[in-house]
């Protein structure tokens, strides 16, 4: 089989990426299986060998294990994601429930674990150097999180636990997805359309047309619901739309979410217990830069009054704009965005149609790179010759300061039918230095970006927003951080860091795309080779921190919940949860108006999967970190500071995970983050 199996053979093309010409769907299922049966076997030879556990035979070993399933899954997973459709998914579903149990009988495996828990009891006295130790410490946590510490019953019961609870996290999302797709408003007349611009009746014909019906519709994809409820004229249609939105999950019936959201608490309590932690957000937290609740609590509480002295002005201004029309009244939640669109024009007059003609797609992409060789040294060079997996995607090959090759990276801008929405990082290899095999055992990363830019239509340019540059921006310092990364450990490489530390490299990077320099050079008019007038800059500059109070108010109001929820200590959760999420929010004083748009029965980071439970709150951490690090820049007088980026290379983009969050953060900055930035940047610094 695998003799003509493209999956299991050499990859004898350029950098040995996968052949992405030769493969077939019905490779994958076989090539997945042969993978894990491989992989066991690496771990048999760790856990059974003879003498003392050390290092190299046991830590190091463990990191080398699973080489062939890594690509062949990274393979496997970035073609589901980018590049998918019927057969893909059905090997998909198969192969679900195998790579699961694959994954948690690693962790259970009692012989290696025996091995490497002995090397970490002496790790002090073993002369380790700093990334060795990281690394001992990393895998016995990774083992311990994932219950190989618990006693023989317990374990059982764990198991039992995990199973439930995946059980449970997919019916919450399917519930969801049931009552969003079951839902819309029909827009019947032109009075029903009134107030929307020509892409919201574009995308509500569009949304009828996929479901069926005739006209005209708004759905409750975000997509369609925010543009409607930004605006729409007609007040009561805002408010039945609105009304549909928040109550996702809450209605009576085979696809009410209320008990599922209590049964996944209960269970998640439970999984902290076993662990020996009182509540699940204890739990969560241990394994995060964070480290407990109350320094998560210590920064929503820095940034909640704030928001709450911003929303206030922010009302007064949308009040007066009401009675510019000639309306009075109360803003309710259905209201906010449409009368904030209305100051926003007032005070603005930002039109879409005017900044785009500076943002074509290709120059924005150079943009980036160019960055990236100002700050850290590469280029980027196209190679033509490297296989894709779609006439969309564009290969990069990577050279560092030295002119040495570093890394390939692929570029896949463009939305698809086959291809999910959003935009993300992804890897086919990560950089190492602990291969098996010849050579120095060094793999360069591959690492790709995923963006869903529409096209522009035949012969014209694809034209994007600020938004959807920043996005680029974003997705890039992501790759950055996989392409830089210089670790000697797979486990350590890239972005495999703590959750609440990845979004730093990214989000810190969106920052050069907003630089005065950086935009004279590169937003240029398509037409014209113009560049952006200063005055379109600095209106683009007054208008980032327009409405950031409602903002903040609605993303923090969310991380308040989420964390009231999985801090709770009862092993019964809340008879009413609907109860106490109003209860939380009253307490905190959440303004009337501002509304929350992801309560508990629906939200799905929290209850669809177990990644951001107790875990909402990241986007603000890392935030605080890419504010206060980027005014390193400004404090040294130049986005392009030599001195500051080559810190920010060493301790950030390079350090994948060899370093403690913290220290790393310290060793760039010189200090521990300070929260003024981020209030400063989100214009939450002036009193009320
Ligand atoms: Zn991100």
């Amino acid at each position: 089989m695998s003799d003509n199996n493209p999956l299991l053979q050499d990859w004898d093309t350029p950098y040995g990426l996968p052949p992405f010409d030769r493969l077939l769907v019905s490779h994958f299922e076989p090539a997945l299986l042969l993978a894990m049966e491989q992989h066991r076997g690496e771990l048999a030879l760790i856990g059974h060998r003879k003498g003392e556990a050390t290092f190299d035979n046991t830590v190091a070993a463990f990191d080398r294990a699973g080489s062939l399933l890594a690509r062949v899954a990274a393979t496997f997973y970035n073609l589901t994601a980018s590049a998918t459709g019927p057969e893909l998914q059905k090997v998909q579903m198969a192969m679900a429930g195998p790579m699961a149990a694959h994954s948690s009988a690693v962790y259970m495996d009692q012989r290696v674990f025996k091995r490497l828990d002995a090397v970490h009891t002496q790790r002090a006295g073993l002369g380790f150097s700093a990334e060795q130790l990281r690394l001992v410490e990393r895998l016995h946590l990774d083992f311990v999180r994932a219950g190989a510490r618990l006693a023989p019953a317990q374990q059982a019961r764990y198991a039992q636990v995990m199973g439930q609870l995946a059980k449970a996290t997919t019916r919450f999302g399917q519930n969801v997805l049931h009552d969003e797709s079951n839902w819309h408003l029909p827009l019947l007349t032109e009075a029903d359309m009134a107030g929307l611009p020509d892409f919201v009746r574009n995308s509500a014909r569009q949304a009828a047309t996929e479901r069926g019906v005739h006209g005209a519709i708004i759905t409750l994809a975000r997509s369609l619901i925010v543009p409607f409820l930004t605006f729409s004229q007609r007040r009561d249609l805002r408010e039945q739309a609105w009304r549909a939105w928040v109550s996702r999950g809450e209605h009576a019936g085979e696809h009410d979410n209320r008990e599922v959201a209590r049964d996944i608490l209960r269970l998640r309590n439970e999984q902290a217990r076993l662990h020996g932690h009182k509540s699940y957000a204890d739990h969560a937290l241990t394994d995060t830069m964070a480290g407990q609740h109350t320094q998560v609590q210590q920064l929503l509480g820095e940034v909640w009054p704030r928001a709450l002295a911003a929303v206030e002005r922010e009302r007064q201004a949308l009040l007066e704009a009401m009675a510019a029309e000639g309306q009075t009244g109360e803003i309710e939640s259905w209201d906010w965005r449409f009368w904030a669109e209305k100051v926003r024009r007032a005070k603005y007059a930002l039109d879409d149609a005017e900044v785009k003609p500076y943002f074509e797609l290709g120059r924005v992409a150079l943009a980036a790179f160019d960055c990236a060789q100002r700050l850290f040294g590469l280029s980027f060079t196209h190679r033509a010759d490297i296989p894709v997996y779609h006439p969309d995607v564009k290969a990069y090959e990577v050279r560092n300061a030295a002119g040495a090759v570093c890394g390939i990276f692929l570029q896949d801008n463009f939305a698809r039918p086959n291809k999910r929405s959003g935009a993300w990082m992804s890897n086919l290899r990560w950089q190492h230095r602990n291969g098996a095999g010849d050579g120095d055992g060094a793999q360069l990363p591959v690492i790709l970006n995923n963006n869903n830019f529409a096209r522009g239509s035949a012969g014209e340019p694809t034209l994007l927003s600020l938004d959807d540059a920043r996005t680029l921006f974003h997705e890039f310092g992501h790759g950055l951080h996989g392409l830089l990364s210089d670790v000697t450990y797979e486990r350590l490489s890239g972005t495999q860091v703590l959750r609440d530390f990845v979004e730093l490299p990214s989000q810190i990077f969106e920052h050069w795309i907003g630089e005065t320099e950086v935009l004279k050079q590169h937003a240029r008019h398509w037409q014209t080779n113009e560049p952006i007038p200063n005055e379109l800059i600095a209106r683009l500059n007054r208008a980032r921190q327009f409405n950031q109070g409602y903002e903040t108010v609605r993303y923090t109001a969310s991380a308040i919940v989420d964390m009231a929820a999985h801090e709770l200590t009862d092993a019964e959760p809340p008879a009413d949860l609907c109860a106490f999420e109003a209860q939380v929010l009253q307490q905190h004083g959440l303004p009337s108006g501002v509304g929350l748009n992801h309560r508990l029965v629906h939200f799905q980071h929290l209850f669809a999967s177990s990644g951001y439970a107790a875990g909402y709150y990241v986007y603000l951490w890392a935030e605080v970190l890419d504010a206060d690090g980027y005014d390193a820049f400004k404090e040294a007088g130049s986005p392009f500071d030599t001195t500051v980026a080559q810190r920010l290379l060493k301790h950030i983009y390079s350090s994948g995970n060899s370093v403690e969050p913290g220290a790393a953060f310290a060793a760039f900055r010189g200090r521990a983050p300070r929260v003024e930035p981020l209030l400063k940047k989100r214009g939450l610094l002036q009193s009320a």
